[in-house]
Order: structure tokens, then C-alpha cells, then sequence
């Protein structure tokens, strides 16, 4: 039996799970104004519930570890994991009210966008350790920063030796070194790896000088999503390598770069080469902007199959 074999989850998502309130608007108001917008649409989203729901969609053994309010929003989460085939034993209820994310969208397509962490943000460094059992279950663990990063830092202290760990610093915040030492990889996009770079990073600088000035800074390795340009993958063991996308007609690209880092952690788990895993990944990132939405628009492996890059 292989370590794939022996693990009951190929991937544990450790994230955020939030209920995104969307209304169209004609325009946005200003202070002390109202405007009457569209129907509420509520979508179940969050980094990490949009990641479990990939996994699980391509056929992923996917779990969860997350924590929702007591209320509609947090069964609406639950069950939008449950009907992705993602099992939630690890999704706490209660102490909070669910995560929210109040969207207004324009015509144009901009969207304003106010975020109320809610049960998240109480997603412990206690939680993480609680978790152990399933943490010592899981071959791959990755997670984002929609949860404090005193428990991201748990996590990376608490991994099982054999569990690879994979990072996407969205939205972007001060990292400690040793949670990006532990980083394998490291899955940004451009605004990311600026803001990790800052000052290192120079305006005329590419992708690849990025991925080399990204790699110094500890993680095993890197990968920087590009859009429909792709992603580029490095592990220090040569040049960076570019991954093309396919083409497609984007209709949304929420949460694209979601689906991209869920396929990827899934791949390297099962054992691809990472830009093996992220030419797979980017296939999954562009078939779902082609969909509206995000976890509404990730899709099968069959679908995948079909997309070439
Ligand atoms: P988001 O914040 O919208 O979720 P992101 O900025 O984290 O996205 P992107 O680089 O935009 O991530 O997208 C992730 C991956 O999805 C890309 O690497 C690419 O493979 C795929 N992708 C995104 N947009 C397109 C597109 N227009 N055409 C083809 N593929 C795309």
C-alpha cells in the first residue's frame, strides 16, 4: 500500500466559508445615499469552501476544516460541500455568525465588496490542534489567509510528517518565515507576489525573476497564476517553467485562482511533477471562467478531459 493508498483524504482544505450576498446595482452609492439594486442572489463561496468544492468535484477525496455560524447561511455552506461529495466532519458550527460577503455589482462588472469574517475569524489555533486526527489523515493540506494567521501558523506546526502543505496568501498579509519554509508550494498570483516581494521586487521584474525572489524567501517551491497567460511553475531545481492555459471566452473569473491551487494540491498529492500538476490545474482554473459564478461554475474531471491547452 502507498502513501496515497493509506490516507483517507487526498486533500484537506483548512479556510474560510462564507455566504456571498450578491445584488446588482445600477450604480454604487454614495455616503448617505440609497439605490435600489436587483434580487439578492446568495452564493455558498469562501477561499476554502470554494477549494474543497473543486477537489471534490473532480473527484478528489476532499474534507473540509472550517467553521460556520449556527444560522441559514452555514447549512447552505454545509450542503453545498455535501452535494460536491466533500465530507464536512471537520466543519465546526457555532461561535459566530457565518462569514459574509456583501457584493454589489455594477454593469460594467465591477464589484464593491464589504467582508464580515464572522466564524472564521474564530477558526482557532485550538481548532487546528482539535483536528489532529484528521490532519494525520489527509495527504495534502493546503489553506489561504481568510482565517487568522496565528492558526495558519498552527497548522504548518501541527502538520504529520508525511502531509505536503500548500499555500495560497489570499488576501495578502505579513507571513511568518516558517510557515513559508513549509510552503510546497507557494501559489500566488501577480498581486501576491508583490505584496510578499515588496520592495524586492522591481516594476520592470517578470513572473520568473518573481518565482526566483519568491523561492529565497524559504518555500520549497512556487507557483504564479497568470490569468489566461497561464501560470509558471519553480522548485529551484532549474528554470522557471511556463504552463499555458487554455483558451477560452472568460465569462466570470471568480474564483478561478481557487480552483486552480485545488487541482494543483490534488495533482502534486497523487504524485505529478508540479508543472505537470499545474498544466492540469490551469485547465480547471480556465474551464471554470467559463462558467458564472464560483463553486457554480467548477467542473468535472470528464469536463476537464475535454479542455486542451
Ligand atoms: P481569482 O482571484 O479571480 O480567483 P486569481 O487571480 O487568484 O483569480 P488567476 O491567475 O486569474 O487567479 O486564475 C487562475 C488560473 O485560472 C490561471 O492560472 C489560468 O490557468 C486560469 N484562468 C484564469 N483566467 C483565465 C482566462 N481568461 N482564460 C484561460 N484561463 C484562465
Amino acid at each position: 500500500m502507498n502513501d496515497h493508498d493509506a490516507a483517507t483524504y487526498d486533500l484537506l482544505v483548512v479556510g474560510s466559508a462564507n455566504a456571498d450576498l450578491v445584488i446588482g446595482v445600477e450604480r454604487r452609492p454614495a455616503p448617505g445615499e440609497t439605490v435600489l439594486g436587483s434580487d439578492l442572489a446568495t452564493h455558498p463561496g469562501g477561499k476554502g469552501a470554494n477549494q474543497s468544492v473543486a477537489a471534490a468535484r473532480l473527484g478528489a477525496r476532499t474534507a473540509l476544516l472550517a467553521r460556520v455560524g449556527d444560522d441559514a447561511h452555514g447549512r447552505l455552506l454545509l450542503e453545498s460541500q455535501r452535494a460536491a461529495g466533500a465530507d464536512t466532519v471537520g466543519v465546526l458550527v457555532g461561535g459566530a455568525p457565518t462569514g459574509v460577503a456583501l457584493i454589489t455589482v455594477d454593469p460594467s462588472g465591477d464589484n464593491s465588496i464589504v467582508v464580515s469574517p464572522g466564524a472564521n475569524a474564530r477558526l482557532t489555533p485550538e481548532d487546528i490542534r482539535a483536528a489532529g486526527s484528521l490532519l494525520a489523515a489527509s495527504r495534502v493540506i493546503s489553506t489561504q489567509l481568510e482565517i487568522p494567521v496565528e492558526s495558519v501558523t498552527e497548522l504548518v506546526r501541527t502538520l504529520p510528517p508525511a502531509a505536503r502543505f500548500v499555500l495560497n496568501p489570499s488576501p495578502p498579509a505579513p507571513l511568518p518565515s516558517e510557515v513559508l519554509a513549509a510552503c510546497d508550494p507557494l501559489v500566488v498570483n501577480e498581486h501576491e507576489a508583490r505584496y510578499i516581494l515588496g520592495d524586492e521586487a522591481a516594476p520592470e521584474d517578470s513572473p520568473a525573476d518573481w518565482a526566483r525572489a519568491l523561492l529565497a524567501l524559504g518555500p520549497r517551491s512556487v507557483v504564479i497564476t497568470l490569468g489566461a497567460d497561464g501560470a509558471l511553475t519553480a522548485d529551484g531545481g532549474g528554470a522557471p517553467v511556463a504552463v499555458p492555459s487554455p483558451k477560452v471566452d472568460a465569462v466570470d473569473t471568480t474564483g478561478a485562482g481557487d480552483a486552480f491551487t485545488a487541482a494543483l494540491a490534488w495533482r502534486v498529492g497523487l504524485g505529478d511533477d508540479l508543472p505537470t500538476a499545474a498544466a492540469y490545474a490551469a485547465r480547471v482554473g480556465a474551464a471554470s471562467v467559463t462558467r458564472q459564478g464560483a463553486q457554480e461554475s467548477y467542473p468535472t474531471s470528464d469536463e476537464v478531459e475535454g479542455l486542451s491547452a
